[in-house]
């Protein structure tokens, strides 16, 4: 068997793409292909860093030979001998994977110096402040990279020199102050490694390339794989590259510079450039570099080639390129090329215009852009810019950003509210008797619960950011203070939270307005021209209706009827009927709450006209309408709370048991929906697209007879056209989804309880305690919650799919939980072939693009990957 081969030449073919050679290697062999100006060099491969780590940190039989070979043909090509003490080729070592870790790991310049050299380097350039810069760098990098040398002793050392000779800039030191530094350096050296800095030239760049190997498993490159779900065993290439210099004077410089603006996507260079300065000094903040449009007066000629470089880059590549070049002596050299990270905005706006450029298509476009970035351009967000200290963290239980003065009541929101003041409702936590303050609020602010309190909940369904859970946060309501992080904020002052972070800081920042453009709405229309699953939205009101339906919904997967009983001035009649002691009494109460819920239903059904409104029967516990004990006015009341007390409500008296037990309740809400759809279909000639659904079903005798319970009262309100389905929520009901199946004309997965209920999990005691050491401690990579269980949870769905399909071919099939908002998971629900996904108002358009991406992947198209991958 033929060695295997584990070098090659920037200007060799190999088979091999980014897997082999690294996103950095690949680049640099690609532009060397295009006869973009690279330095000579060559790239060891992802293959040798995997022999390395297998033997336990042995260089693999032969690579040493190959470097050495591939040395030789740079030697020849430059025209100069690596470790020549009169005329040195220097080199850097660079680590490069096939995913970027952006810092992760290490690079090492002017390999190749040391004492002669540098003598033989200044007498060549003419310039020894240029050639002892050079040194002095190779000593830091390599003691840092190579031999673990604490960074700090060298930056405070050249600190501390720069303000003894009273300079504020590296570029300020004399050759000779540079000479004096050198010697510290070794010192340092010295003192740190217990041995002389290297003289010699291969093992320099021998054990630069162990030490980048080494690299890969640096607890920061360990822990930012884990992040971003990259595999352990990738390994990295190693890039060895002739050096350029920056460093040589003022017509040499360094920079970077994008093929675009990176936070606008407009079109025209974007970037950064440095003059007399060499690698890491632009991205170092060490000087502030100039616009790279300087360049065009000061060194026009490198200038006029970057730019048509670039161009040629684009053109190639396809997309938005971000660099990194090195002009030596006016001579422009490229160093790196990668597709640039960008904004949504950005994404956007570039692949739009790319489409228009004839450079990809429609459904390369599609594929460019990250569904979950979509959600930045909705909301509000803090300034990118702003600079603030952040007093507190909590949960970041609703999106967007709020700025305004802490209320610690509703009653006070509400008023200051109306008053046009912005008011930020600062809570313990809230209730239903809160809803008016939180309505009134710009945003919600809470001590206690989860994602799936009631701030939580009421809050994403009306778009307002939210921060829950903010243990830093106490309330003293006598002293009208709160104290976020050890800080009082008295009530009136001003404090702003970040929903999509969960951060809190006090006082005002800058905030930026929701950025939905034509560019937005462009790529939207593209994706729903290729897209199978239908996108409709969970809403409970007439407003959220009409924002679902701006965002594309094309209808409601998921309407609550829950929170029309939560309205202020309603919540006291909900009361009467629930501590109701007979029949009669309840009914009472429920007819005074009829003519609301058809009302609701009114509004909801015209703001869909033309569309489906799968309208949810009451679900949540009781006793969530209830006020505490300590509230209760009277005995009864005291025994009736008690008596409806539970000890585990997420498993007790709700969905479909409340209208079992009491289907009055059940009864007064189908004569609402009858009536509300038929006073439509009256006044607009059209009548809307009713869905009835029972919750929470495990058995299908429960929902034999709710819809005997539906079709009974619906016709003894003279009738309408609807559909009678329930969700799968649990277990069971996935289990036995044929025998229900009988009783459905429509299934809707309700993962948030399906996935409570198959994990044995909580949420409000998962999130912030066990769930949390779980992620991060690896015993789970994703959260359930947020990204569709798609083995366990995702297996029942399967199951009560092909089962249900059994009895009824053409069942409708969708999915209301919260993952019909997260990509991965509409992908997996594309996979199943629902029929739709439903997800809160704002994150339809992020399931209209995942949709199209899904339904391109399956053709094979390139579609967006998420970052690292
Ligand atoms: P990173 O992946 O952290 O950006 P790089 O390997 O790209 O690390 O190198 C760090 C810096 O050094 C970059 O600014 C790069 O342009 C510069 N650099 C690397 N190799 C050379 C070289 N041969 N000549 C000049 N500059 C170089
Ligand atoms: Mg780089
Ligand atoms: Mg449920």
């Amino acid at each position: 068997m033929k060695a295997p081969r584990y070098v090659y030449d920037f200007d060799e073919p190999s088979d091999g793409g980014r897997e082999l050679l690294g996103g950095k290697g690949l680049g640099l062999v690609e532009m060397t292909q295009l006869g973009v100006p690279v330095p000579a060099g060559f790239t060891i491969t992802t293959d040798a860093c995997r022999a390395y780590m297998a033997a336990g940190g042995e260089l693999p039989d032969g690579l040493e030979e190959e470097v050495a070979e591939h040395i030789k043909r740079l030697e020849r090509k430059a025209g100069k001998r690596f470790g020549d003490p009169s005329d040195p080729v220097l080199v850097s070592v660079r680590s490069g994977a096939a995913v970027s870790m952006p810092g992760m790991m290490d690079t090492i310049l002017n390999l190749g110096l040391n004492d002669d050299a540098v003598r033989g380097l200044a007498e060549r350039t003419g310039s020894a402040r240029f050639a002892h810069d050079s040194y002095r760098r190779l000593i830091q990098m390599y003691g840092e990279v190579v031999d673990g040398v604490d960074a700090h002793r060298f930056e405070q050392t050249l600190s501390d020199f720069k303000q003894r000779r009273g300079v504020p800039n590296d570029v300020d030191l004399s050759a000779d102050d540079l000479a004096d530094l050198i010697e510290t350096f070794k010192r340092i050296y010295d003192e740190e490694v217990g041995r002389a800095f290297s003289q010699d030239a291969r093992e320099q760049l021998s054990r630069a390339i162990r030490a980048v190997f080494d690299s890969w498993n640096s607890p920061r490159a360990q822990v930012y794989r884990r992040t971003y779900e990259i595999p352990d065993d990738l390994g990295t290439a190693v890039n060895v590259v002739q050096m350029v210099f920056g460093n040589k004077g003022d017509d040499s410089g360094t920079g970077v510079c994008f093929t675009r603006d990176p936070s606008t996507g407009e079109q025209g260079l974007y970037g950064e450039f440095l003059v007399n300065a060499q690698g890491e000094d632009v991205v170092a903040g060490i000087r502030t570099p100039e616009p790279i449009e300087r360049m065009r007066t000061s060194m026009p000629q490198a200038f006029e080639q970057l730019v048509e470089t670039m161009e040629r880059l684009e053109k190639h590549y396809r997309d938005m390129q971000d660099i990194e070049f090195t002009v030596e002596d006016s001579r422009l050299y490229l160093l790196q090329t990668r597709a640039a990270k960008r904004t949504a905005a950005a994404a956007l706006k570039a692949a739009v215009s790319m489409v228009e450029e004839g450079l990809i298509s429609k459904e390369e476009a599609i594929g460019r852009i990250d569904p979950s970035q979509l959600d930045q351009l909705l909301h509000p967000m803090l300034d990118p810019k702003a600079v603030f200290e952040v007093a507190a963290t909590g949960l970041n239980a609703s999106p967007g950003a709020a700025c305004g003065k802490v209320v610690l009541d509703a009653d006070t929101a509400e008023e200051r509210g109306k008053a046009g003041e912005d008011v930020i409702l600062v809570r313990w936590e809230t209730t239903p008797d809160d809803i008016h303050g939180l309505i009134s609020a710009k945003g919600i602010l809470t001590a206690h619960g989860g994602m799936t309190s009631h701030a939580a909940v009421v809050a994403r369904g009306m778009g307002r950011p939210c921060v829950a859970g903010c243990e830093g946060l106490s309330i003293d309501l006598e002293r009208r203070v709160a104290t976020i992080g050890g800080h009082e904020v008295p009530e009136g002052e001003v404090i702003t939270i970040d929903g999509g972070t969960g951060r809190v800081i006090i006082g005002p920042v800058e905030l930026v307005p929701p950025q939905i453009n034509e560019d937005f709405q462009t790529i939207l229309e593209w994706a729903d021209d290729v897209r199978r699953l239908k996108v409709r939205a969970n809403a409970d009101t007439p407003a959220d209706a009409a924002k679902a339906r701006e965002f594309g919904a094309q209808g409601i997967g998921l309407c609550r009827t829950e929170h029309m009983f939560m309205a202020e001035e309603r919540l006291e009649i909900v009361r009467e009927m629930i501590l109701a002691s007979d029949e009669d009494e309840r009914r009472a109460a429920l007819d005074k709450l009829l003519p609301m819920q058809q009302s609701d239903f009114e509004g909801i059904f015209e703001a869909m006209a033309g569309l489906p409104v799968t309208i949810r029967l009451l679900d949540p516990p009781l006793h969530e309408f209830l006020p505490p004990l300590e509230q209760a006015t009277d005995d009864r009341m005291r025994q009736r709370i008690k008596a409806l007390a539970e000890s585990n409500p997420m498993l007790g008296t709700r969905g479909c048991r409340l209208g079992l037990q009491w289907p009055e309740i059940y009864e007064m809400q189908l004569r609402a929906i009858v009536r509300a759809a038929q006073a439509v279909e009256e006044r607009t000639g059209a009548a809307p697209l009713v869905e009835i659904m029972h919750p929470l079903v495990g058995f299908a005798e429960e929902l034999r007879r709710l819809r005997e319970l539906t079709v009974r009262t619906v016709a003894e309100e003279g009738g309408i056209e609807y559909l009678c389905g329930t969700m799968i929520e649990l277990p069971r009901a996935a289990i036995r989804a044929d025998e229900i199946a009988e009783h459905a004309d429509f299934f809707s997965f309700g993962t948030n309880d399906l996935t409570q209920t198959t994990l044995g999990f909580s949420r409000d005691d998962a999130e912030g305690k066990f769930l949390t050491f779980y992620l991060e401690h690896g015993v789970l990579e994703r959260n359930p919650f947020e990204t569709l269980d798609q083995s366990g949870v995702g297996e029942l769905m399967r199951i009560a799919i092909e089962r249900g399909r059994t009895v009824k071919e053409e069942i409708k099939l969708g999915i209301c939980g919260e993952h019909g908002g997260d990509a991965a998971s509409v992908a997996f629900c594309h996979g199943l072939g629902l029929d739709y996904v439903s997800c809160s108002p704002y994150r339809v358009p992020l399931a209209r693009l995942a949709a199209a991406q899904a339904a391109l992947a399956e053709e094979g198209a390139a579609t967006y990957v998420a970052a690292g991958r």
